[in-house]
């Protein structure tokens, strides 16, 4: 296994490696736990040679957010990595990625980027999308792999992807979670045993969605309500928002009929945690 921090040798291992030989990318920004296991082991399944980034983008924390105590474990994340046969473990340098004066940014407009995650974290996503252009035109990969835990964030990458004609296969894989429900996130490192313990409220409260519908409930607006009562419930646990939207397009829907995806972001003491479930029939 190789470790990659300069740019330049990034670009120039690229170029030796030619179709049909093909490449998996995937970004991550380390710390890294059984979900992006997940992403990497995929990847080695389906490409010759697996990249996996680790770079915790500056570009896509608001401030105020938590990109100066994000957890970073490198040494750790190059053992996992290794283990699990990954070809290149890329790590540019932030002066790289950005340096003095850097000015190009990359943005998907329209609902898509402004509602939810975007409503609440503004300019979270243009960061994400410059980041993710700018490591598909170093890496070139056949194929990216993204988790369905951050639904919103793999559909814009999608997105970026068609309408900028970039050459990379957007693969999104379902969401990795402990025995008790709770999504496999970088962010769990910071919640205490009381807060752990908490943000299973997350799940349960999807889990409580599903049965609703399942016993023929179909108004969205009373399973945002239900599910935000039921969060309230636990007193570590503050909602940030609710929704049931089209799987698609991340549309509110006004009734649920076939499949819907329910969204919500919930902060469990000062850590903010998100989760989502499709539910409801094809
Ligand atoms: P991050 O390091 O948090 O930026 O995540 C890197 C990639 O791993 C993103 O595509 C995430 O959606 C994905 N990921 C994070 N957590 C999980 C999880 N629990 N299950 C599956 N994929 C995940």
């Amino acid at each position: 296994m190789r470790l990659i921090k300069e740019i330049s040798q990034m670009k120039d291992y690229r170029k030796k490696i030619k179709a049909p030989q093909t490449v998996g990318l995937v970004p991550t920004m380390g710390a890294l736990h059984q979900g992006h296991l997940s992403l990497i082991r995929k990847a080695r399944q389906q490409c010759d040679k697996v990249v996996i980034s680790i770079f915790v983008n500056p570009t896509q924390f608001g401030r105020g957010d938590d990109y100066q105590r994000y957890p970073r474990n490198l040494s750790e994340d190059i053992k996992l990595s290794e283990k699990e046969g990954v070809d290149v473990v890329f790590t540019p340098p932030t002066e790289e990625m950005y340096p003095q004066g850097y000015s190009t940014f990359v943005q998907v407009e329209g609902p898509l980027s402004s509602a939810l995650e975007g409503a609440s974290r503004p300019g979270h996503f243009r960061g994400v999308t410059t980041v993710l252009t700018k490591l598909f035109n170093m890496i070139n990969p056949d194929y990216s792999y993204l988790g369905e835990k951050d639904y919103q964030q793999a559909l814009l990458a999608k997105k970026l992807v068609e309408e900028l004609n970039l050459d990379t296969q957007i693969i999104i894989l379902p969401t990795v979670r402990e025995k008790d429900g709770v999504a496999l996130s970088s962010r769990n490192f910071y919640l205490n045993r009381e807060e752990r313990r908490a943000a299973t409220v997350l799940h349960e409260a999807l889990k409580r969605a599903e049965l609703w519908v399942k016993e023929g409930e179909r108004n969205p607006f009373s399973v945002v309500s239900r599910v935000k009562d039921l969060v309230r419930k636990e007193p570590l646990a503050k909602v940030d928002y609710v929704a049931v939207v089209n799987p698609e397009t991340l549309e509110k829907v006004e009734d649920i009929k076939g499949e819907v995806l329910v969204l919500l972001a919930v902060s469990i003491g000062s850590t903010r945690l998100i989760d989502n479930m499709r539910i409801g029939h094809k």
